[in-house]
């Protein structure tokens, strides 16, 4: 059963001209570019803990490279390979079939060849590792920032905990806002066009204040947020409003933003960098002395988050 299905991938998977060997071997041979540093990173999605049940095959396949992708980005890394480690409760074709689709359809959004993976009997879970590069000295790493920095965020925050919060409830749901949550586009040009300019960087992926948290401890400093500058989208305005929208942006989770740290004086060339990929970033505080993220509301008082990261579904996690 296996074969047929490894059969499946190799036929629709798609090459790179550094892709000496791929699906079919015992390992596959890879050409990196001379002088760059590899970049790897891995992330496993399993059923009813990092996606509801009932989730579309085409967006499982989707969003298992995406969070891969976003680690990548959050490196400031070029990706170029991936592999795929499948655990599938029924040798479904179909199933299969879908869920390519969906990561096919990213991958070749942003000409990532599947390499190689493994495909076994069991709970239905994906394991996906990404290989990209980066120059050496460019890379975005969270022990970067510097006092003084100012810090950032790509897009808008919230949507995907919004379409959360809205799948619990079980009554109406925007279209828009799940998309963020089951589609969540990658933010590579972005990290690619902040490499060697900001100085931090991680994605939004357990929510703001957590994942700034984590860049304010590798780095050894503090941040100061304003929580009424954190950008949001049309839809999560229409949906949430007040502190339930506060709380959504600053600690909802899987919204695959960036957020990094930069000095003032590259505003300019942020901005700019940012405009020739698409991109939309805002200002939404700084790096100060000290530890931990302060998140300031709009009359200067300090917010107290009821929860600072983000839940999964289920009770799996
Ligand atoms: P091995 O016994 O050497 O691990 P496998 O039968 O697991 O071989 O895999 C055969 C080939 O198919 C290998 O090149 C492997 O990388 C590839 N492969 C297996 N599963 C997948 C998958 N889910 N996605 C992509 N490639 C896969
Ligand atoms: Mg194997």
């Amino acid at each position: 059963m296996e074969f047929t299905l490894i059969d499946r991938i190799r036929r629709r998977a798609t090459g790179r001209g550094d892709v000496v060997l791929g699906i079919g071997d015992d390992a596959a041979l890879l050409q990196p570019p001379a002088g760059m540093l590899l970049a790897v990173a891995t992330d496993t999605l399993n059923a009813g803990v990092h996606f509801p049940d009932g989730t579309l095959a085409a967006d499982i396949g989707w969003k298992a490279l995406a969070v891969n992708l976003s680690d990548l980005a959050a490196m400031g890394a070029t990706p170029a390979w991936a592999s795929l480690s499948l655990s599938l409760p029924a040798a479904d074709a179909d199933w299969l079939d879908a869920f390519l689709d969906g990561f096919l359809a990213l991958a070749d959004a942003h000409g990532v060849a599947l390499v190689g993976g493994d495909t076994t009997r069991g709970p239905l879970s994906v394991c996906v590792t990404v290989h990209g590069w980066v120059a050496p000295g460019a890379a975005l790493r969270r022990d970067g920032a510097r006092a003084g920095d100012d810090a950032w965020v790509t897009g808008t925050l919230g949507d995907a905990a919004a379409a959360l919060v809205q799948w619990r409830a079980g009554g109406a749901h925007d279209p828009a806002l799940r998309a963020r949550l089951d589609r969540p586009s990658p933010r590579v040009e972005a990290g690619r066009a902040l490499a060697g300019l900001a100085h931090a960087a991680i994605d939004v992926s357990d929510g703001l204040l957590a994942d700034l948290g984590h860049v304010c401890a590798a780095s050894g400093l503090g941040a100061e947020i304003a929580l009424e500058a954190l950008p949001a989208s049309p839809a999560l305005l229409a949906a949430f409003d007040g502190e339930r929208r506060t709380a959504l942006q600053a600690t909802g989770g899987d919204d695959y933003e960036l957020c990094f740290t930069a000095s003032p004086e590259a505003r300019d060339a942020i901005a700019a960098a940012l405009a020739r990929v698409g991109v939309r970033a805002t200002r939404i505080g700084g790096m100060v002395a000290g530890g931990g993220v302060s998140a300031r509301l709009a009359d200067g008082t300090t917010w107290q988050p009821a929860r600072a990261g983000h839940e999964h579904f289920g009770n799996g996690g």
